[in-house]
């Protein structure tokens, strides 16, 4: 079963407390790659869900884009098809060295790959192991925490604080044997910030050998900066971004982890993704679309808000987001909303153990929030 792992790796696992028992599952992990069932918001946003979607279908599950590709990057895949019979060694270090130039990094701090959930499960299998726990907050995206599990690492969960941003002491607090400390910034579910402050101090105060992972999925959807800059200051910190959420590009896969090269050498020893030229070249489209991101954050931002003055006017709680989706107080198990918006042909996002009575709504176009809203309404009546 563990034939997948080399001796290095076998050796590294041994090292760090890992038993032969994990092996297999470490090497089901890594052979299985993306594909593994329970491992990305595709999925666990399927969870539950029986039979196909009807047609009409409001679909505001998975944090999706409903924009889609920006017109330049769908130009631009449309361009390099008839190329598609060659491989384009080179494309990926192309797209390398275009993201850190826009970045401010230097190429070889970019890592190229078909999505970010794959960096995120190879990240946790290179900082955590049975001695070495992986920390992350409560509620926050589920998928690190399942890689751990899987692998029989260490987790612990420690509960947001009270306006909602990582509650930085006590992840500290809780991890003094911490490997990986997951933070995502904005926050899913939640959809709120940690400050720029408290970064800086998990950083500075975090056990020696163990790395922060930063998950900026969303972050261009906030008017928060990033945290780039602290990469290329080489701190323990390494940064995931995608191309499935403000650039639209879910299903084409396409992400970058971000780093000092030695950190991004121990995640890259658990394989890599081949990101398919269509996805190089839209991403690297959408990356020159200078006005992009303010726009679409614009969009974004004007329909939340929208659909936060409906909430307030009859007099619903929520979480107050900053990106793309937002967490709704239906003060009933979230289940039984969830179910009554899908007989009106309205698909919402799950709830989370810490938040039974939540349900995660994406943010849709205007004319998907008008009808979300009217649903809703009828559910809660
Ligand atoms: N990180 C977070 C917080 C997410 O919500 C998602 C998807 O929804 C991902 C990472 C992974 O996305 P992808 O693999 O499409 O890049």
């Amino acid at each position: 079963m563990d034939m997948a792992l080399t001796s290095a790796q076998k050796k590294d696992f041994s090292d760090r407390g890992f038993s032969r028992r994990n092996f297999g599952r470490i090497a089901t992990l890594i052979a299985a790659g993306s594909t593994l069932p329970f491992y990305s918001e595709y999925v666990l946003a399927q969870r539950g869900r029986t039979g196909a979607l009807q047609a009409g279908a409001v679909k505001i599950d998975s944090n999706e884009n409903p924009l889609g590709p920006c017109p330049e990057a769908a130009e631009a895949i449309r361009d390099i098809v008839k190329d598609g019979g060659r491989y384009m060694f080179d494309s990926p270090s192309e797209f390398q060295a275009l993201m850190a130039g826009v970045e401010g990094l230097s190429p070889n701090y970019v890592q190229a790959y078909a999505g970010s959930s794959m960096p995120l499960h190879w990240s946790v299998l290179a900082f955590t192991s049975p001695a070495r726990a992986f920390v992350s907050a409560d509620p926050t995206f589920e998928a690190g925490e399942g890689a751990a599990r899987f692998v029989g690492a260490k987790t612990v969960r420690v509960p947001l604080a009270k306006d909602h941003a990582h509650d930085v002491k006590a992840m500290l607090a809780a991890g003094d044997k911490a490997g990986l400390f997951y933070v995502c910034n904005p926050n899913n579910p939640t959809g709120t910030l940690t400050s720029r402050a408290d970064l800086e101090y998990l950083l500075a105060n975090k056990p020696a050998g163990s790395v922060v992972l930063l998950d900026e999925a969303y972050i261009h959807f906030s008017d928060a900066r990033g945290a780039l800059d602290l990469v290329a200051a080489d701190k323990d910190l390494i940064v995931l971004r995608t191309f499935s959420k403000i650039y639209g590009m879910a299903g084409l896969r396409a992400g970058a982890a971000l780093a000092r090269p030695d950190l991004l050498a121990r995640i890259r020893s658990f394989g890599n993704t081949w990101m398919p030229i269509t996805s190089i070249a839209g991403a690297m489209a959408s990356l020159r679309a200078s006005t992009l991101v303010a726009e679409r954050r614009k969009i974004s931002k004007d329909t939340r808000e929208d659909v936060f003055g409906f909430f307030d006017k009859h007099q619903f709680k929520y979480i107050p987001s900053v990106a793309n989706f937002f967490m709704v107080d239906v003060g009933r198990p979230g289940r039984e909303i969830a179910d009554a918006l899908r007989r009106d042909n309205v698909i919402v996002g799950r709830s989370w153990s810490s938040h039974p009575n939540h349900i995660r709504v994406t943010v849709g176009t205007p004319e998907e929030m008008t009808k979300f809203k009217a649903a809703f309404l009828k559910a809660m009546a």
